[in-house]
Order: C-alpha cells, then structure tokens, then sequence
C-alpha cells in the first residue's frame, strides 16, 4: 500500500497531441521530469503530474485544453496534490489567459520553456502558486541533446527550431519563434551519443531543416555530410524540407553519401497553383517547384518523393484547384498527406477574403486523394519482385512477423524473428499494397 502511494505521488502523464516535434519534446518532459523524480505512467488517474502537450494546428485548440483539463476535475478534488500543467503551441499562444480561463490549471509553460520543466514544477510545488513562463528566447543558443529514454533503433533529433517563412496559412512562427540551429558540433556529438545506445537511424527534425546553419557556418548540405561521414550511423533521414531552399548541393551530397542518406524526400508543396502558392507566401512557382523535382529525380534516381497539399485555400477556384489536381500527374508522389485549409489565430490567411465552404473543401480533398490512389497504387506494383534493404524495427510475436523501413520509406512486413531487429536485411517484395508491402527474407 505505501509503495503504491510513493508510486502515485511520483507519476507524470503527458497528453501528447499534434506533430512529431511536439512527440519529441514530450519525450524530454519525461527525461527532464526524471530528475525530479517523476517516472512515466500510462494513465492520468496514476498521475501526480499531468501535462497537456498541446497544439495548434487542430481546430479550437484552447476548447481541446479547456475540455482534456475539465476531465481532470474530479482527480484533482480527489488528490488536492495532483498538479496540470499545459505546454506546447497553445501554451506558448495562450501565455496567462490559458491560467484565468482554466483556473485547475497550475502551470503554463511555452515552447521555449521546456528545459526549464523541473524548474517550474519544482516551484509550482513549493510555493503553491501558479507559474507561467511562455517568453520566447530568441537570443539564447539552441542547445540541447537528445533526451530520450528508450531510443529504440530508430530516433529523431531536434536540429533546427522555430521557422522565419510565415506561410499565411501557418502558426509556426508564433508558437515555435524564430529559427535557430544546434551547433553542427553537438549534433555530431549527440547521433555518437545515440549510435552508443543502439540506434541504427536517426530522422533530423525541423520546420525547415534545409534553411540549417551552425554557428560555424555550415550549412544542411555540410551537415548532412558530415553526420555520414564522421558519425557511424548507419541511415539518415530528414523532414521538413522547404522546396525553396532544396538546392542541387544538398541533392549532389544525397546522392554521394546513398549508402546512408536514405532515398526518400518529402517535399511540401501545398499548392499547384502559382498564384496560390504567391497567396501562401510560399515563395516559389509551380514551374519552380517543378523543376526541382525534376533536378532531384535526375540526380538521384530512384528517389522517393512524398509531399503535403492544403485543398479549399481563401480564393481558391475551381480552375486553380485543378492544378493542385494535375501536378500529381508531372510530379510522381508514391505518397501524400492532404488537408483541408482551416483558419489559424494570428496568420493572415485568416482574414484573407474568400474563405470557402466546409462541403467545397471535403469534395477537393476526396477528389484529391482518389486521384492519388489511381496513381500511387501502380507505383508500389513496381516494387514487387525488387529486393529492398530493410531496417527491422518490429517483432510480433503473435504473427512471427517483422517489419521494418526500406531506405524508400516504405513499410515492409516480412517472416522472421526478434533477433532481426536492429539489422538491415535485403526483403523480396511478393505484393505491394497501398500502404505497405510484405516480401520473404533474401537468406
Ligand atoms: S515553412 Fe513550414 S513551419 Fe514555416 S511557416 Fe511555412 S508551413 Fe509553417
């Protein structure tokens, strides 16, 4: 019984919502937490510490707080020691109003406020009052090394932070700052660190990863280089790109350094249509965009490319849409991530006229990705009778299955056993399916 309240005064739970960044930073509440003692638990009524990670990117996103904090209501009457605390986007959009329109909360803590955690907690504690730290440090160096408990074989790391693009449609910039980078130096130090512990890839993590400079001047082409050269890690991966800024340096050092940087780009196009992209202050054409692909696929052949498209943008007509359409016909995505254009507080899209109706945008992005199914299915056909090299991350004892990632992105599902895991096998596909494929191991 003693053990199991020294067990529940020390729980944290994080409610963890939106991107891959913010999975990333959760992961270093709990690594940070652990100084003060705090061990993960898998529910919030074990919890002593809950976190809301938020984000801002979904629709009413403040409401989404208000509701996940009022569902905690009834913990908290029960254990007057619980503490709620909300990071993330919304915290760093909302600062102190979060606290005044949702008194249960105790702390408010943005995205540049993360390393600062125990800190917080520690004072939430001792001086029962509520605390808020949610300023951006735009002058502070970007430092921090991975923290992560169990990195498993393959792992993000954080190398850039923040955005300086101000898309019109996107909050980034307000809720993330100004782009900084980690210091080419400690990002060497931190993939050694991690290929230690085990980890066979790592995906570099940013908003725009190829706008990357270090203090030393060295830019993404040059860090992608020397993480293949000077680290002994055995794959690299990377997103978020900005075609703006891909370059054929950047596509040259991919295909030079092919043993390692994998075969797989995703490029965000949002739009095929250039007055579109001009509204989205994306800063490139459609004949731009384009022509990189194009400059990519013929430096690197066999790249795969995927992208992202936001369908029902304020203004967007029937005859632009229909480039967006078209452009899946110059440009071969094997994949897409499609959404529908939803207001976000603070962008200037928001108040751009001509804001569409919900039933205009759900039927573009049906016909959208119905047009992409008819294309991208063929493209996975062709990677049956192929041997591919698969990075096996996976082990289900209940179906003998693995599975792991080809250097193309794909998910491939194969007979074999836990020993696998950790190693890159080659893999006979036999069948492609939409998402994924299932082949036998090449002994
Ligand atoms: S580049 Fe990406 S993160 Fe930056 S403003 Fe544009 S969409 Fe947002």
């Amino acid at each position: 019984m003693e053990m199991k309240e020294i067990q529940k005064t020390q729980g944290v739970y994080i409610s963890t919502y939106g991107c891959q960044m913010n999975v990333n930073d959760s992961e270093r509440m709990y690594s940070l937490l652990e100084m003060l003692n705090y061990q993960p638990v898998s529910s919030p009524d074990q919890a002593s510490l809950i976190i809301i990670n938020s984000c801002s990117v979904r629709e009413k996103p403040v409401h989404k707080v208000h509701s996940e904090v009022g569902r905690y209501r009834e913990l908290k009457k029960a254990n007057p020691e619980l503490r709620i605390g909300v990071g993330g986007c919304v915290a760093q959009q909302e600062k102190d109003r979060l606290l005044k329109d949702v008194p249960l909360l105790d702390f408010v803590f943005g995205t540049d406020s993360i390393d600062k955690l125990p800190e917080i907690v520690a004072k939430v504690k001792s001086e029962g009052q509520p605390v808020v730290s949610a300023r951006f440090e735009h002058q502070q160096p970007y430092h921090i090394e991975t923290l992560i408990k169990n990195p498993g074989v393959s792992t993000f790391v954080n190398i850039t932070k923040g955005c300086d693009n101000f898309c019109t449609f996107c909050v980034v910039p307000f809720t993330r700052g100004r782009e900084r980078s980690r210091p080419l130096k400690h990002l060497l130090e931190d993939v050694r660190r991690l290929v230690d512990r085990g980890v066979k890839e790592v995906t570099l993590l940013g908003q725009n990863v190829n706008s990357y400079t270090s203090d030393c001047g060295t830019n993404f082409a040059g860090l992608l280089k020397a993480l293949a050269e000077q680290t002994p890690i055995q794959r690299i991966r990377y997103t978020t790109s900005h075609p703006k800024d891909f370059n054929q340096e950047l596509v040259e050092v991919m295909q030079a350094c092919r043993d390692k940087l994998c075969e797989y780009i995703h490029l965000p196009v949002q739009s095929g249509n250039t007055q579109v992209l001009e509204r989205m202050n994306r800063g490139y054409s459609r004949e731009e965009y384009i022509e990189k692909a194009q400059m990519i696929f013929n430096t690197i052949p066999g790249v795969v490319l995927s992208t992202d498209i936001i369908v029902g943008f304020p203004g967007e007509t029937d005859e632009q849409f229909a480039e967006t359409l078209s452009l899946l016909d110059e440009v071969p995505y094997e994949s897409l991530f499609a959404f529908k254009y939803s207001p976000r507080p603070f962008t200037k899209a928001a108040r751009f006229e001509g804001q569409l109706p919900e039933e205009v945008k759900s039927e573009r992005l049906n016909r959208l990705f119905e047009r992409h199914r008819e294309l991208a299915f063929p493209m996975a056909k062709k990677y049956e009778g192929q041997n591919l090299a698969v990075l096996v991350e996976e082990y289900d004892s209940e179906t003998g299955r693995v599975s792991g990632r080809s250097t193309q992105n794909k998910l491939v599902h194969f007979t074999g056993s836990q020993e696998l895991i950790g190693q890159t096998v080659w893999v006979k596909i036999k069948e492609a399916f939409p998402q994924t494929l299932r082949g036998v191991l090449v002994q």
